[in-house]
Parts: structure tokens; sequence; C-alpha cells
């Protein structure tokens, strides 16, 4: 029969089909999914509250006799009914009610009500309240727990889900494991799993409210420790079967690379040489390699790219590098055609618009080995891409595909060996967070840009001083620079941000006669916009207006200023990238963040870190103390693992710990407990799969 907690929520009473197919969409399958689908808030019922003694914003429970009910018949009908106890007098109002309530709401009826108090028009008022009639006067049985509000899917009301909560709870004391171990709640004085899933479901009338809302609550902690630990250890585990298979080994022939690199314009940094043996020792051995180069905006990660590439390349290996947007990947085909000209390598693109013939040629070449290289986007990835003997992958931005996609990659090898994987990341991320995000991963950083930079000149300006900024376009222009206009007005749609954009490339274009205007974004034409970064490098264009699309890697030196439009709206890591497209060029360079009044105390603190401070790690960490608990991260812009229960910033202090605590606690976990802990936090679908 097996665990029940482990069965399909069709087993619990008033489940049928539909609701399980509708829960289904909130990720809730198993009936423990249910256990792990926590309140948003609790509404407080375990009390009568004299009407007298209630005020605006409160939610709360009372009891009263119906003194009259009116229909108000106004442009939108209305009930308005009003009911007293011995304290007092309140009105209720009603949009939505059918006869049978009019009816109900007679005058001398004992009414209890739930609702939100507010401020009517003349008075205190509940609009729409829960309420139930009563026999006698008072007659109302306050709840002995508080009421959990849970989120909601169309067609799953809060009753249904308490009470199918409640069946799965009771399930608890006889079939739910607890797989942390006793000494490391009592380390922490968390209670047991069964405890704190009581706690957070039906809490005591004496649990203060606040305590859990502001997420300090042992009960909740303890299951972030425990989601957070599900996440790690499945991290290291995957490390270890990675580590585990055998690799090929690259042992070129260093005439090559030295040839390679002399032909470069410029001397490596310091970093980047150390960074290119790290990778030539790794990949010298026959255990795969999985390491992450973190490289502020600019500090030349996609030469040490090309050079791990190179390697096995020389080697007879397949090398596959992933670019998470068309255009950087285009601009990586560019640079790496340049820098192989030399060597006789056959390069491919592969990205979503290649159909048809090309398509098939470029799958065929990767299958039959006949291409060595191949750059391209996701596409790389789907299922009818085979490889020939792919010996290494190379993720650029991972951050722009999250953990769950760079694990799915390890499933690419072929040919019994497993390919070395190099991910490249510019988005610093804060060093407590990194140690989770990471967990799979060895870490070099390149913490040197190449000499001549100077720093971006940053300044914040209110959107009225327009026209300064404007007028500044045209004096730059004048000296033979060039310059961004990034429009991030919408950042939810695709749609609306390109239309701004376009907007906006027709307004500068009126007023700056004479300019070049160039524009980009995420709905042109891969040719369009390959067109488009081409005029402007080549200096076709002067101003090149565009979306977050240029947000990484975008490389043109003459272009040395960037106006940021709304940059309250973006996350700073990000507003960080888009900056490192400017600065890259002698001379001095600036970035205008142009935001709209008014702006938030937080939000004028966190661009002030971004004017005061260029260091991408420094950035991150301040952005990550600003945020209150609750704040998530962005997944766009941090790649960050999506959490059900621990919070990036209240939960600093246990990710911190993670490492420590898996050494001391976990030092031999088995796969048993991995895989419970996994299905259990991270769902039974294909989120991680084993290497
Ligand atoms: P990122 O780390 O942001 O990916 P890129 O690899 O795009 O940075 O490099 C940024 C620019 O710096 C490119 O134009 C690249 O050719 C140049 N570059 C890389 N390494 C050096 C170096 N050692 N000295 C000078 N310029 C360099
Ligand atoms: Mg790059």
């Amino acid at each position: 029969m097996g665990n029940p907690l482990e069965q399909p929520v069709a087993q619990l009473k008033g489940v049928g089909a539909q609701t399980s197919l509708r829960l289904e969409k909130m990720g809730i399958r198993r009936t423990q999914d249910l256990l792990f689908h926590l309140p948003v808030r609790y509404q407080d019922r375990t009390r009568i509250h004299p009407i007298a003694s209630l005020t605006g914003g409160m939610t709360a429970l009372v009891c009263g006799q119906v003194q009259y009910t009116e229909l108000l018949q106004r442009s939108r009908n209305s009930l308005l009914c009003r009911i007293a106890d011995d304290s007092g007098s309140i009105a209720l109002r009603f949009f939505h009610f059918n006869a049978h309530q009019h009816n109900q709401l007679k005058p001398g009826v004992w009414i209890s009500c739930f609702a939100e108090v507010r401020y009517g028009f003349a008075e205190l008022e509940m609009l729409h309240p829960d309420y139930c009639i009563l026999s006698h006067p008072y007659a109302v049985k306050p709840e002995s727990q508080l009421t959990p509000v849970y989120p909601l899917t169309e067609g799953i009301s809060q009753n249904l889900l308490r009470k199918t909560i409640k069946q799965a709870l009771s399930l608890c004391p006889d079939h739910l494991t607890d797989w942390l171990p006793e000494a490391l709640l009592s380390h922490y004085h968390y209670p047991d799993l069964t405890t704190a899933l009581h706690t957070l479901h039906t809490p005591d009338a004496d649990v203060q409210i606040a305590g859990i809302e502001q997420g300090n609550l042992p009960a909740l902690k303890r299951l972030a420790l425990e989601e957070l630990l599900a996440h790690h250890l499945k991290l290291r585990h995957s490390k270890q079967l990675a580590k585990a298979g055998q690799a090929p080994i690259f042992s070129g022939d260093d005439r090559h690379t030295r040839h390679f690199i002399s032909r470069l314009p410029f001397q490596l940094t310091g970093a980047q040489q150390r960074v290119m043996a790290e990778i030539a020792a790794d990949c010298g051995k026959a255990l795969p390699m999985l390491r992450l180069v973190q490289g502020d905006v600019g500090s030349g990660k996609t030469l040490v790219a090309a050079y791990a590439a190179l390697l096995a390349l020389l080697s007879g290996y397949q090398v596959a590098i992933m670019a998470p947007t068309e255009l950087l990947a285009e601009q990586h085909y560019r640079n790496f055609s340049i820098w192989f000209a030399d060597f006789a390598v056959n390069l491919v693109y592969l990205t979503g618009q290649a159909k048809g013939k090309a398509r098939r040629e470029v799958l065929q070449a990767l299958a039959d080995g006949s291409a060595g290289l191949v750059i391209g986007t996701h596409a790389l990835f789907q299922e009818q891409v085979h490889f020939h003997k792919l010996g290494l992958v190379i993720i650029d931005e991972q951050h722009r595909f999250g953990v769950h996609q760079r694990l799915a990659l390890r499933e690419k090898a072929q040919h019994g060996l497993k390919p070395h994987q190099l991910v490249m990341t510019a988005t610093p991320i804060p060093r407590t967070l990194a140690m989770l995000h990471y967990a799979d991963l060895d870490v070099s950083v390149i913490d040197e840009l190449p000499p001549g930079r100077t720093p971006v000149i940053t300044s914040v300006i209110p959107a009225e001083r327009r026209n300064e900024v404007i007028s500044r376009i045209s004096g730059w222009v004048a000296k033979g620079r060039q310059a961004y206009w990034v429009c991030t007005l919408i950042e939810e749609s695709d749609t609306l941000q390109c239309e701004a954009a376009e907007q906006t490339a027709a307004r500068l274009h009126e007023a700056l006669l004479g300019i070049r205007i160039g524009l980009i974004h995420g709905r042109m034409k891969a040719a369009d916009k390959e067109a488009a970064m081409l005029a402007f490098k080549h200096q076709q264009t002067d101003l090149l207006v565009a979306t977050t699309v240029i947000e990484v890697g975008v490389d043109i030196p003459n272009a040395g200023l960037m106006i940021i439009e709304n940059p309250e709206r973006l996350g700073l890591s990000q507003l960080h990238q888009l900056r490192g497209r400017v600065g890259r060029g002698v001379g001095d360079s600036y970035c205008l963040l142009m935001y709209q009044a008014p702006l938030s105390d937080t939000a004028k603190q966190r661009l002030g870190i971004l004017r005061d401070s260029h260091d991408g790690f420094v950035i991150a960490e301040k952005d990550l103390q600003l945020r209150g608990p609750g704040e998530v991260m962005g997944t766009r812009q941090t790649g960050a693992l999506q959490f059900k229960v621990a919070d990036v910033a209240r939960d600093a202090d246990l990710i911190g710990a993670m490492d420590s605590i898996s050494g001391q606690f976990f030092g031999d976990v088995t796969d048993t407990t991995i895989h419970a802990l996994t299905a259990r936090w991270l769902g039974m679908g294909r989120a991680y799969n084993d290497v």
C-alpha cells in the first residue's frame, strides 16, 4: 500500500478528479505536497470583539443583532445592513448578494461577522463579511486556532484547502518522516517536522501572528532549513556523481595555444592567465571539470572560454557554447570566427531561428563530428541535437539559465565520457548565496579588469531633466562618440517594452536632428537585430535605442554614454550589467540613471549604491541587505533558486551555515535521504536530473 502521504491527493475525502487537476496547477500532486502548501497569512477568529472596540484596518470577528437592512438602488445596487451589540453598531455592505441573503438579514436576527473593518462614507463598515446566522444572541463559538489563508488557484476554495490539509495533517504522526537529525534541531531549538507543520497550518491563538508573518517563528525557520538543505544536498550529490564519471583528457600541444595567445591584440591579465591555468589543469585530468568562472562585466571571460574551447578542439573533441540571447550568441560566433581563423575549426551556429535545411545541416554536422564548435542559444539542448564527441560544454551568463537548466545539460554526453563543463557569470551573487547556488561547482574568479578601463561616472537624475539629457547626447555625438538609450519601461511585457522602444526612438529622432539612431529590441527578426548591432558597431549609427536585450555581453568600446530610463524598475545586478556595456574603451564614460519621480526611500538608496560602487560583488551584497524579508530575488536577475519557504534575505544565516551543517550532520548522507528530501522540496518533476 505504501505511505499514504506519497499517494495522489485524490485519495482524500472531497478531492475528485477535477480538484486534483486544479491542485496540480499549484504543484500539489501527492498528499504530502499539501503539507508544504503554507498559508500566506492567518485570520484571527479566536475571539469576539465588542463592536465599539473596532478601528479601521482591523480584521475581526463580531457578533450583533440586525437593526435594519436596506436595498440601495444607485448606479450599482448594494445591500446595506446595520448590526449592533451591547457596545455599539457597525454597517455591513454587500455589492454581490442575492434575494435569499436579503431575506435572511432581517431585523432582530443575530449574526456573527468576520471581515476587515474599514472607513466607509461616514462610519466604520465591513465589506462583504463572512457571516453566519445565529440561533441565539452571542451564540458563536470562536475558533480555538488561527484560521490559515492559503494561496489559491481557480476553482479551489479556502475551505477545500483547509479541509484537505487537515486530512493530510492527520496522517503526519504515523507517516511523516523527519529527515533532520535531532541534534541539528536541538542545536537551533527548532521543532520536529510534524509539530512545525501543525504550528503553521493550525497555530494556537496565542502564537503571535506577527512572529509568523515576519518569518522568525522556529516552525517556519525549520522548514526553511530543511528546504535549503534539500537543495544543498542535491547539488552536492550531483557534484559527486558528476565527478565520479570519466572525462576526456585534453592534452593539446601548447605551441598552438601559445600561438593563439600571441595573435591577440592585447596582453592577458594576470587573472585571465590564472583562470586559464586552472581550466587547463582541470581538463588535463580524466575527471569531469565543473567550473564556474565568475568575473565582473568586461573582465574578459569570453577569451577564457575560447582558450578552453581550443584545448578541447586540439584534442579532437567537440565544444558547445550556449549563450542566453541570440545577440550574444552571434557576437561570440563572430569573435570566435576571428580568433580561430588560424585553426582548422569548423564553427557552426544554432538558435531557435534556424529552420529547415539549414538546421538539418547543422544537426548533421554535429552528429557526424564534422563541426567542431557550435555556438548557440537554448536550442542547443533540444532533444534532436546529438553530438559525435562532445568534450566540453560552456555556458555563458549562466545566471540567466538557472540551476535547473544547468543540471539538465549534463545529460548531453553521448560517447560514454562526460564532457567537461565551464560556466561563466558576470552576476556576482552575494557570498552566502553563492555557497548554496554553486555547491556543485568549483569556482574561479577573474578579479581584475583589463588595463585602461576608467570607472563609469554614474549620475541619478529625474526624468524631468530629459531635455538636458537629450542635448547632452548631441554634444557627445559631435565628439564622434556613440551612446545607448535603454528603455526598461515595462519589464513584464515584451511587446509593450518593444513598442516603448520604438516610440522613444521616433521621439529622439525628432529631437536629435542629424543624429543617426538605431533601434534594437527583442521582437525584431534575428537578421534585423544583427544588422542594427553591426551598424552600431561600425559607427553607422550614433545612438542605439534598445530594450534590455543588450544587457549581456554586448561589446562596443566607442559607445561610452548610456542613458537608462526607469532604472528603479530593474534589479541592481541587472543595472550593473547594463552599465557594463560602457566604459570599455579609452576616455571617460557615463551612465545616466533617469528615474521617474517620486522615488521610494529604498529605491533612492539602491540607485545610490550603483552610483557609488563599481564592484559587482559589493553591489550584490548591499542589494541583498536592502531587501526586506519576503522580497524574493527576481529569477530573471539572478537565476536564483526558487524556494517555497526559504527566503534569501531572511534566511541568510541558514544559507551561510549550509556547508558546515551538511558536513557536520550529513557527512555520509544516503541516497534515500536525498531522494526523499528532493521529492519533498523540489517536486517529482524533472527539475533536477541525475547525471
Ligand atoms: P565579459 O567578461 O564581460 O564577458 P568580454 O569577454 O566580453 O567580457 O571582454 C570585454 C572586452 O575586453 C572585449 O572587447 C575583449 O576583447 C576585451 N579584452 C578581453 N581581455 C582583454 C585583455 N586582457 N586586455 C584588453 N582587453 C581585453
Ligand atoms: Mg561576456
